[in-house]
């Protein structure tokens, strides 16, 4: 099995940005990825904010953010993913953070607005107008910040890719690698070998241990971010954070941040840790959230509904690398891609294609690039007057409106664990948080035409019921 491209572990929003790319011409990319569905890595754990510009201003990082926040709004109109554009506001919560917001206002204008984001400092008054929910002196205001379905976006990827022809290996993992001249054999845990002209390493958490395979040795240091998901009502209309004089790179980072699902996340400061398996999250991260966002909301009266934590790489000198291996330029490393990774992926991909070009890739563009249809749910149709059938009537989720329907489709796109169609539909992400699963498990089964105890979670031994 022989192709032009491999692209190992494009189930992350990266490696299928990158597929996404590729599909737009005439060359055999394959994708590989050691979970069985696309979306179950680091892009899995992250808050959906596009970002603006980064610290340190003058980095790779911070550049790919600028180009890759430029490039959504087309890339969500032609996959049909949803996006909602809004501001960032850095509060001032005492008289001294206050009296530092001309300053502040002066050094960020001088970065982000020469990058084309305007900024403006906000008095009492303008806050309230603008906030109403959120308590404070004052804040900087910065525009171009954007909140996406990132669920969405990862499914119409990976749809738009399998339409235009990429194939993908998925549950097999790559355990080692030989270049072979101008050929590179993967092996894999399936026993398989690939072969493949030129190979990008999209592992996210991994990538450091796929460069070592050829030779090049990257250093990764992992970071863990909790988040805490509320159910329903406005906490902000913005993302909202807290005005931090002196950075706290212990700590940095972190909102309080509106979602297109009409929830809203306290997302998590980063906290370095040594397992990058450890997704738990414990009262201490619970408490750090509480410590650094509570005091902004005047009504705190919301329902937390869930708590999950995702878990970054970090590489050595804080900037993404996106480079050759030593060893030879058919072999292309993408080393920690951290937050604003899924900020940066469009960037990323396009700079990764130009490599491959570089390197002696011939890119003949297709003249027959196939467009995905929006993954349209019953509760869309009903919200725009249209009538139903049974099936659209039988209702399996009842605090998301999920019907049957809705999870045939969501197979039909792909799905084949529970998460699978949950991160398609929205099932199981309202209020109750699953009360339905029971309902949800024998009908995705029964969709999916296997035994209910065949079905998992995530893959592997995930299982859901044993009898
Ligand atoms: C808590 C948190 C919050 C974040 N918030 C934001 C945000 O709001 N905005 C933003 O822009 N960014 C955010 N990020 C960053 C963003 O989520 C990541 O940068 C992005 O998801 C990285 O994607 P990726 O494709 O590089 O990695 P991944 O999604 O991890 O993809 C890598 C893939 O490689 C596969 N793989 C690994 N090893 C192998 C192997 N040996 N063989 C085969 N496959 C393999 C994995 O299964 C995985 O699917 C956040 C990150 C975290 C942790």
């Amino acid at each position: 099995m022989s192709y032009d491209v491999v692209i190992i572990g494009s189930g992350g929003v990266v490696g299928l940005f990158i597929a996404y790319e590729l599909a737009h011409y005439r060359v055999r990319v394959l994708v590989i990825d050691k979970e069985v569905e696309p979306g179950f890595g680091v892009s899995k754990g992250h808050a959906g904010v596009i970002h603006v510009v980064q610290p340190p201003f003058n980095s790779l990082r911070s550049k790919l953010a600028v180009e890759g926040n430029r490039l959504y709004d087309g890339i969500a109109r032609r996959l049909h993913v949803r996006i909602r554009r809004l501001n960032a506001l850095l509060v001032a919560k005492n008289p001294a953070q206050l009296i530092a917001l001309p300053a502040v206002w002066l050094i960020l204008n001088h970065v982000y607005g020469k990058r084309g984001f305007r900024i403006r400092i906000l008095g009492p008054r303008s806050l309230r107008r603008v906030e109403p929910n959120v308590s404070g002196l004052g804040a900087i205001e910065v525009e171009g910040y954007g909140i996406i379905n990132s669920f969405e976006l990862i499914s119409q990827l990976y749809n738009f890719c399998r339409l235009n022809g990429i194939d993908f290996a998925l549950n097999t993992e790559v355990k080692d690698a030989k270049i072979l001249g101008d050929e590179v054999a993967l092996i894999t845990s399936r026993g398989g070998e690939y072969r493949a002209k030129y190979v990008v390493n999209a592992a996210g958490l991994y990538s450091a241990d796929i460069a070592r395979l050829f030779g090049d040795e990257y250093k990764l240091e992992f970071g863990k971010g909790a988040m805490l998901v509320f159910w329903g009502g406005e906490q902000v209309r913005n993302i909202v954070a807290p005005l931090q004089l002196i950075p706290n790179p212990k700590t940095k980072g972190g909102a309080i941040i509106p979602t297109v699902f009409g929830t809203t996340i306290w997302g998590g400061p980063s906290l370095s840790m040594s397992d990058r398996g450890d997704r738990s999250v414990n009262e201490d991260d619970i408490d750090v959230l509480n410590e650094k966002f509570s005091g902004l909301l005047r009504n705190r009266n919301f329902t937390p509904i869930k708590a999950y934590a995702g878990v970054r790489p970090i590489p050595e000198g804080d900037d993404f690398v996106i480079t050759y291996s030593r060893s030879s330029k058919h072999v292309i490393h993408l080393i920690g891609i951290e937050s604003p990774g899924l900020t940066s992926a469009p960037a990323i991909a396009r700079r990764v294609v130009e490599m491959l070009r570089e390197a002696g890739v011939v890119l003949t563009p297709k003249d027959d690039v196939k467009e995905v249809d929006p993954m349209i749910m019953t509760r869309d149709i009903i919200e725009g007057g249209g009538s139903i059938n049974d099936d659209q009537g039988e209702v399996i989720c009842p605090c998301m409106g999920v019907t049957r329907a809705d999870i045939r489709e969501a197979i039909k796109r792909g799905a084949t664990t529970l998460d699978g169609v949950v991160f398609r539909t929205g099932l199981g992400m309202g209020i109750c948080q699953g009360m339905c699963l029971g309902k949800a498990i024998k009908v995705i089964s029964e969709e999916l035409g296997i035994d209910p105890r065949k079905l998992t979670k995530l893959g592997d031994d995930s299982w859901l019921v044993t009898r």
